[in-house]
């Protein structure tokens, strides 16, 4: 099965482009603005505890949209990438912040979020130990998850 550290990376690779990327403003537009649609656009995406965003994750995109097709293709992409037999049925997830009873098995297992729901939190960023050790490593690997958790803590 893969690690906590290859999924990671899988995201990375198999999110669609600019899961993570912030909008880039038009010329000339005032800061206010910007910063007002970059709020915006922060409320409107599913952030997992690590700072992966969940809603541009293929697993939760086929799970929302009950996409077969985009199940069968990520299982088989994972399975390929890591070695790993993951099949359709594995591909369902309603986001690290769900309860569950959907939720990636890898994620169920996650460190990270298991800290961050232990103390009540959706996500890292108001943590008073942010950003601790485990976090740090994680965002060696995912660096624009740091930007994403960054993002928050500024709001
Ligand atoms: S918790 Fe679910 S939606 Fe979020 S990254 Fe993991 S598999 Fe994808
Ligand atoms: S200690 Fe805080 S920052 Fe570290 S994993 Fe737990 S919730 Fe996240």
């Amino acid at each position: 099965m893969l690690t906590r550290k290859q999924f990671c990376q899988s995201c990375l690779a198999l999110m669609l482009a600019g899961c993570f990327a912030k909008a880039q403003p038009a010329a000339g537009r005032k800061e206010d603005i910007v910063h007002q649609e970059e709020e915006k656009e922060m409320k409107e995406k599913i952030i997992g505890a690590c700072g992966i965003v969940c809603s541009a994750c293929p697993t939760y995109i086929a799970t929302s949209s009950d996409d077969d097709a985009l199940r069968a293709r990520t299982a088989q992409e994972w399975s390929q990438m890591y070695h790993a037999d993951i099949q359709a049925v594995d591909i369902n997830c309603d986001g690290c912040p769900s309860d569950g009873p959907r939720l990636f098995a890898h994620c169920l297992e996650c460190e990270i979020r298991a800290c961050a729901h232990g103390r009540k939190l959706v996500t890292c960023a108001p943590c008073p130990e942010y950003a601790c050790r485990k976090l740090q490593e994680f965002f060696a690997m995912v660096p624009q998850a740091r930007e994403t958790l960054d993002g928050l803590r500024k709001q």
